[in-house]
């Protein structure tokens, strides 16, 4: 049977367009439709914008510190239009990277909404239904608003971005990645920032020691955290919106930030009609290969809600071309997946946190905390935390978790020797590079404690 596509993309996203892109190269006839910006949440509403805000963030401290470095620093003021415009054209210029990109490999794109329509059908915005041999779901995801009262009022990440000013105050609701960056973001550039997190302890899944160091260099940073509570009511008035809270506290805040997790985009996509399973929290079900319970509909990325992470999505898609197209079956690897928090200062992470190693094997749990020389000649008193979490029986370093500045990129690094295997002793017999703060990686000789 002849096919208008040999692949239809769904979902112009990271992994989507890697797929696509890398599959039209080989010479398979490629059409994808993305109903919003080519580049989905990373390059439009995610990774890129939230790193250039972390960036702009950071130079509150900096003044600080330059001046306690002997420069004579004026009186510096940040200005949200100013940036936003930049970044606004920023955005602009990538989304051209990446349709010149789909162009140059020769994917026919349609800036449309697309649903299946069958196991090798797409229907169009327009009702055109093309057909496929294969087609690949990476829709991604959206952000999960609390079914609470009067929760309209409140903004969500995608919103940030486009805000005309920043408020004054802002009330930020959950504990998780998003929540804890925008909290110190925010407050960086000025706006008075709450956060309420319903558990004991935010960043729930990560390593425990390194969750309470976190949290208190966002308290310390200045955002007024409050764990244990949550939302109560929301009311609209002239100044912004009061908000009652389960501490009993009642505040009006400039706005409010829904920061509380993300669903997978498979709503009205047609995929349960066609036959595809859907989970419980409305991911595409896959197996290894990425493969849906209908053969020709594979799905990547968070739309399957595997590890929501970019890198993962792409690789999920490389993986796709190289199974279907090259005829080289290829399960996408999901151990060891480094990831960062963009906090301030950032934290990074590898491999299994001290409590989930601890159910595993008995471990040796190595950890220090220190001022690191940069900030600690400015003055500041914030504290680096690194820890190494490793197996008694094997030697391997099973978990690496790293509060600092920078931990994203020295995290990325010591992915590398733990994803090799390395044993504690070889990062023992490393040498250090000196000064650095990552040298206490390779310097931690006795453990904290054995579990
Ligand atoms: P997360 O799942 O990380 O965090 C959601 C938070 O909201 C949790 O603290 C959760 O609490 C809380 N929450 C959920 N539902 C409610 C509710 N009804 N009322 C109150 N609180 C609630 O989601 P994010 O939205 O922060 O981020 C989504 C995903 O995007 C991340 O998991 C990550 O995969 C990815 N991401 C990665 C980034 C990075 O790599 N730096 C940056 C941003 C996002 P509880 O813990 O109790 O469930």
């Amino acid at each position: 049977m002849d096919f208008d596509y040999d692949l239809f993309v769904i979902g112009g996203g990271s992994g989507g367009v890697r797929a696509a892109r890398v599959a039209a190269a080989d010479g398979v006839k490629v059409g994808l439709a993305e109903e919003d910006r080519m580049g989905g949440t990373c390059v439009i509403r995610g990774c890129v914008p939230k790193k250039l805000m972390v960036f702009a963030s950071e130079f509150a401290g900096a003044f600080s510190d330059a001046r306690a470095y002997g420069w004579d620093v004026g009186a510096a003021r940040f200005e949200w239009p100013v940036f936003r415009e930049r970044l606004n054209a920023e955005l602009d210029r990538l989304e051209g990277v990446y349709r010149n990109l789909l162009k140059g490999s020769g994917v026919t794109t349609y800036d449309t909404r697309a649903t299946v329509a069958g196991p090798h059908e797409v229907r169009l915005g327009n009702g055109t239904v093309v057909s496929a041999r294969h087609i690949l779901v990476a829709t991604g995801g959206r952000p999960a608003v609390p079914d609470a009262q009067a929760a309209e009022l409140g903004i969500t990440s995608n919103d940030i971005f486009h805000l005309p000013d920043l408020p004054t105050s802002i009330l930020i609701v959950g504990g998780g990645y998003i929540a804890c960056e925008f909290a110190c973001i925010l407050h960086g550039m000025g706006v008075e920032v709450h956060q309420i997190y319903r558990g004991a302890q935010i960043l729930r899944g990560f390593d425990g020691e390194a969750r309470g160091h976190v949290a208190e260099l966002i308290r310390e940073h200045g955002v007024h955290l409050h764990v244990g509570t949550n939302l109560l009511a929301m009311e609209k008035r002239p100044d912004g919106v009061w908000v009652k809270t389960t501490d009993g506290r009642e505040q009006v805040y400039g706005q409010v930030l829904f920061a509380t997790g993300r669903t997978p985009n498979t709503e009205g996509l047609g995929l349960e009609e066609a036959g595809v399973e859907i989970g419980r929290r409305g991911e595409v079900v896959v197996n290894e290969f990425s493969q849906t319970r209908v053969p020709s509909i594979h799905a990547i990325g968070d739309v399957t809600n595997r590890i929501n992470l970019t890198p993962v999505a792409i690789r999920e898609g490389m993986a796709f071309v190289e199974t279907v197209f090259r005829g080289n079956p290829t399960p996408v690897d999901h151990d060891l997946v480094a990831n960062a928090v963009f906090t301030q200062p950032e934290f990074g992470s590898v491999g299994l946190s001290e409590e989930d190693a601890r159910d595993q094997e008995p471990i040796e749990v190595y950890c220090t905390s220190f001022r690191a020389m940069k900030q600690a000649f400015a003055g500041r008193s914030e504290r680096v935390m690194m820890k190494l979490v490793v197996s008694r029986a094997t030697r391997r370093v099973l978990g690496c978790h790293i509060v600092a500045p920078q931990a994203g990129e020295m995290i990325q690094l010591a992915a590398i020797a733990i994803k090799m295997g390395a044993t504690k002793e070889d990062f023992d017999r490393t040498c250090a590079v000196h000064p650095t703060m990552a040298e206490e990686l390779v310097t931690m000789k006795t453990p904290v404690r054995h579990a």
